[in-house]
């Protein structure tokens, strides 16, 4: 079987995903400095002009891929952007993992994005381990946490562990499956590796822990694996609490590689043929050049450097000679590689997300949407005689899933699509640096859009009736622009032979 565990965390800012992720990367030793990841990255980013954005308002646009090894098994870490304003990255990276890690403030409990998160696992089985943080501080009862969760999300949750008391009165945490208490060492109240026996504990304490132990459900590998339970540790990221046994957890339960759907098909990680699937695509950190990474979630065989492979969209082969495996604390050069791993491939614009990479170019990879855009803008020059330059700038970042565009078919006013406001800043600021335009982007009259699909017949009807809400992609695939959703649900009665899609498969 497959020694891949290829996973996200998920989270709402502030829950403590970074110095999580720090604390997996101790473990597997990849650094050996807490608080590298941030300053890491915020060395990188220096060196980016668009990227001026993230410097700004302290977040991460950016995904990143970070591996780590420990015990035997290869760890795959994917971060997601853990900013409140979503953006179609952190959905496309989710279709990557085959696995997640749940974060919630052990006082905060489940928060707005943590949920809408976890709605998009939910959408595709991705099975979910939970942590609740920051038990060494004042949090909500087990209770309360353990059934929120239950209830808010609708899952079975699984206890694996509880603390024992918090804030001031917290001595450790308990861990079921071997019955031993992870302490609090030293100064910092850290956990060093210090364990032993829970021994005589407080009466009402030790009522909390009998009914959390025998109130839930038992952890059911498949039950989990389905997506409908959840275990659950408590911890503390910045302590050291619970992260050996979510490390565990992950190597004993979470999936190996999964099949990815192809059209009817599914491929298997043991198919001989090396196949993957783009899931992102970032510019290069340097604006004067062109050149991009573009990430493969490999799916099957085994990747050898310099080998050829067809990305769909082009037809015809590529070598990747200078493939990039994204070690925690360098980017190493890949020599081979395995379903699941991520392969990051430099090119000039070849590349793009939804496309599948295969050696004999017969399979399609599905699934890899592109989402219905909940803000849409037009977008106006400044210097009318750039036309040229912003179409061929718009038509780059489309490719690249920074924005989605749309070309109305009457009238010259283009229109960009965006799930989060984020996007739209990172366009301005793009549009300026590198391809010297200067737009602006204003109200457009549409609220939504939906990609159309049906017969001949019925797509000719619908196109010359309603030529002044269409509009084509990149693609040049037709979309019904909407003023409302209400709009769309008139259209969609009206004319039961079209099929209105939020998502758009590639
Ligand atoms: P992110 O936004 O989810 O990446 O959260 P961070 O990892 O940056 O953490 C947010 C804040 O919570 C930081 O000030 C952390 O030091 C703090 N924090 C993270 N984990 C813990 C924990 O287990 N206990 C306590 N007390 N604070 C924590």
């Amino acid at each position: 079987m497959s020694n891949r565990r290829t996973f996200a965390i998920i989270s709402h800012p502030d829950a403590g995903k970074t110095t999580l992720t720090e604390k997996l990367l101790l473990q597997g030793g990849a650094i050996h400095l807490a608080g590298e990841v941030k300053a890491r990255g915020a060395a990188r980013r220096a060196r980016s002009d668009w990227m001026k954005i993230e410097q700004q308002r302290g977040i991460s646009v950016t995904s990143s891929v970070m591996t780590f090894e420990k015990d035997g098994i290869t760890f795959n870490l994917l971060d997601t952007p853990g900013h409140e304003d979503f953006s179609e990255d952190t959905y496309r990276t989710l279709t990557a993992v085959d696995s997640a890690i749940m974060v919630i403030d052990a006082a905060k409990g489940i928060e707005p994005q943590t949920r809408k998160l976890f709605e998009v696992c939910r959408l595709r089985s991705v099975p979910i381990i939970t942590f609740v943080n920051k038990v060494d501080r004042e949090g909500r009862s087990i209770f309360e946490t353990l059934d929120e969760v239950a209830d808010a999300l609708a899952l079975d949750v699984s206890p694996q562990s509880a603390p024992l008391g918090m804030g001031g009165l917290f001595t450790g945490v308990l861990d079921f499956a071997s019955g031993t208490v992870a302490r609090p060492e030293g100064e910092s109240r850290e956990y060093r590796g210090k364990r032993d026996a829970p021994g005589d504990l407080p009466e009402d304490l030790a009522e909390e822990i009998e009914l959390t132990r025998i109130g839930y459900p038992e952890f059911d590998l498949e039950a989990y694996r389905n997506g409908d339970l959840t275990p659950v540790f408590f911890g503390s990221a910045l302590k050291n609490f619970g992260v050996e046994e979510l490390i565990a957890a992950i190597a004993r339960w979470a999936p190996p590689p999964r099949p990815q759907p192809a059209g009817e098909d599914q491929i298997t990680p043991d198919r001989d043929e090396v196949t993957g699937f783009i899931f992102k695509v970032q510019a290069n950190m340097d604006p004067n050049h062109r050149d991009r990474i573009a990430f493969m979630r490999q799916v099957s065989g085994t990747f050898k450097r310099g080998m050829k492979l067809t990305p769909s969209g082009l037809g015809k082969p590529i070598a990747i000679h200078s493939p990039i495996l994204f070690m925690a604390q360098d980017r190493e050069l890949a020599d081979t590689a395995q379903a699941g791993d991520i392969i990051g491939i430099p090119n000039h614009g070849t590349l793009r997300v939804g496309d599948t990479l295969s050696e004999k170019n017969q399979i399609r990879f599905t699934g890899l949407p592109n989402f219905a855009p909940e803000i849409l803008r037009r977008v106006v020059l400044r210097d009318p005689t750039k036309t040229k330059q912003l179409r061929k700038a718009l038509d780059d970042l489309s490719e690249e899933g920074v924005i989605q565009v749309f070309y109305p078919e009457i009238g010259g006013q283009w229109i960009v699509g965006v799930v989060g406001q984020l996007q739209l800043d990172v366009l301005v600021s793009r549009l300026e640096a590198e391809y010297k335009v200067e737009a602006v982007l204003e109200a457009s009259p549409f609220a939504t859009a939906r990609w159309l699909a049906g017969d001949a017949k019925a797509m000719d009807e619908f196109e010359s009736f309603n030529r002044a809400n269409l509009a084509r992609d990149r693609d040049g695939d037709l979309v019904f622009m909407a003023k409302s959703v209400w709009d769309v649900n008139y259209q969609q009665e009206r004319n039961p032979d079209l099929t209105f899609s939020a998502t758009k498969e590639r």
